[in-house]
């Protein structure tokens, strides 16, 4: 097979040989593809219109291996709810770094391609379900202006997984920026040998952050630029009520997208402590925690620097506390800008938190839904029932609405800028649970349908109706499954 239909390289292979393990997709039986990405194949400039269908079954089930491709497996480590473990992708291999027309470079992985050196007790495959449910949500996170990996396409492999019940298995296409993460760095640094760090650290700055490479202090400069971009990354969570579920050093990717969707959730009704995760006993994921755990989980990155960025270990430590202290004022502006956005504000007011704060107080106590409360409050009329029928209520609109009054602009640019960041549809769950649970049973119109409705999740329309209401009693879903 040629692999003229990609431009692959493989740069990630060029670091010290520890990091990585040369290893081939595991084939499946019987191929068949599920839900294929066509407009993210176009953006990426990968044309697989030469293949017959079955051949390209075969090509995104790793069965078929484009000629030159050198596939691999990632080593890292991480931190899983604060425990450190030695980790590396169990289930996964990049077959290589395809390049864009525009020149841009992503990982192409197959996600659940078969064991790997890596896989320690697991059978190094995927179900069906989990791996449509990545493909929904990351598809979604991408068109809601977040950064995340996206998915090209799932098939399924004609085998079944055991779990604990016997599942159809998957593979996943993922494409990202890249595989790095925290755990990549926490792996390096175990090795008491600067120069594998400076290794990793040199392949992440030219790939991501190749601006930091005239700086004097490189990883000091690297931390400071993580902050940032997982500052950034956390705000967009928060925005659209976004909760991951796992943050795990290894599931904290370093080119700044969210990655590895398991039992990721959207928050109904606003209540900052909500957790989803079965396996997230102590609620250490939950939504209000994410910006702490980010902070948690870029100290540990920092650790792994430490070694690089001073000589002495104690300047290096006072250096990297700076950083690490300067993240809680980062994020909090950051957030704060958000709010004001969802709020239609532009003007900076210092009073402008507790007008945040004292809305998000109101939706708690009244258990108002987090993406339809903020959708509602740029309609022509609010509704004009309990709980916005009330004093309360009228009391908090009331000072919005003389804050809005010190806006330069008119109410319409208001309506706008508030549109643009508060969704009108987001993934919730059980839209979500409905399609996949049909998807795995091979129906596959809900979760086509739903892939659509998401895809313009900031215009407002009328098939969008049946995805915007907030679940019936009968329908929540309290609990979502990693379902590795
Ligand atoms: P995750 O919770 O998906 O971030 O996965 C945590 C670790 O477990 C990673 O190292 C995965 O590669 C590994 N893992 C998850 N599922 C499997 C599986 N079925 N077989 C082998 N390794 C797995
Ligand atoms: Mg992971």
């Amino acid at each position: 097979m040629s692999e003229s239909c990609l431009r692959l390289e493989s740069t990630y292979t060029n670091l010290p040989h520890i990091f990585f393990s040369k290893t081939s997709p595991i084939p499946v039986q019987k191929p068949e593809v599920v839900i294929f990405n066509h407009a993210l194949a176009k953006e990426m400039g990968i044309d697989l219109s030469q293949f017959s269908e079955q051949q390209e079954a075969e090509f995104l089930a790793g069965n078929l291996i484009p000629d030159g491709c050198t596939p691999f497996a990632q080593a890292y480590a991480g931190h899983q709810f604060g425990n450190f473990t030695m980790l590396g992708d169990g289930r996964a291999i990049v077959l290589g770094e395809h390049i864009t027309s525009s020149g841009k470079r992503f990982d192409i992985q197959y996600k659940g391609s078969g064991r790997t050196p890596y896989s320690r007790g697991g059978d190094g495959r995927a179900a069906l379900g989990p791996m449509l449910r990545e493909y929904l949500i990351s598809e979604a996170m991408h068109s809601l202006g977040i950064p995340t990996t996206r998915s090209l396409a799932v098939v399924a492999t004609g085998e079944t997984v055991q779990r604990e019940n016997e599942l159809s298995g998957a593979i996943l296409t993922r494409i990202a920026g890249s595989h790095i993460r925290v755990g990549t760095f926490e792996f390096a640094s175990l090795h008491e040998d600067k120069t594998i760090t400076q290794a990793l650290l040199e392949h992440l700055i030219d790939r991501h952050f190749p601006s930091l490479k005239e700086k004097e202090n490189q990883p000091l400069a690297l931390l400071e630029a993580v902050i940032e971009q997982q500052a950034d990354l956390i705000t967009h969570w928060m925005r659209v009520g976004f909760i991951h579920g796992v943050m795990n050093t290894d599931n904290m990717a370093l080119s700044g997208e969210t990655i590895d969707y398991g039992p990721c959730a959207f928050m109904d009704i606003f209540a900052p402590d909500t957790v989803f995760s079965s396996i997230d006993h102590q609620g250490r994921y939950a939504y209000a925690n994410q910006p702490y755990i980010a902070q948690w989980n870029l100290a540990r990155l920092a650790e792994s620097l430490l070694p690089l960025m001073d000589a002495d270990r104690e300047n290096a430590i006072e250096m990297a506390e700076e950083a690490l202290n300067a993240f809680e004022d980062i994020y909090k502006s950051k957030w704060l800008s958000m709010m004001r956005s969802k709020l239609g504000l532009v003007v900076i007011r210092k009073e402008d938190e507790k007008l945040v704060t004292d809305l998000l107080d109101w939706m708690h106590q009244n258990r108002t839904d987090y993406t339809n409360t903020f959708r509602n409050l740029s309609k022509p009329e609010l509704p004009q029932e309990a709980p916005y029928a009330t004093e309360s209520f009228e009391a908090w609109h009331n000072r919005w609405q003389n804050r809005l009054g010190e806006e330069e602009q008119g109410w319409d640019s208001s309506v706008t800028l508030m549109a643009s960041v508060n969704p009108a549809v987001i993934p919730r769950n059980h839209k979500v649970e409905e399609a996949l649970q049909a998807g795995e049973e091979g129906d596959l119109k809900l979760l086509h349908d739903l892939v659509k409705a998401l895809e313009n999740p900031y215009q407002e329309g009328d098939h969008l109706i049946p995805y915007q209401s907030p679940p019936e009693p009968t329908e929540k879903v309290y609990r979502t499954f990693c379902g590795t």
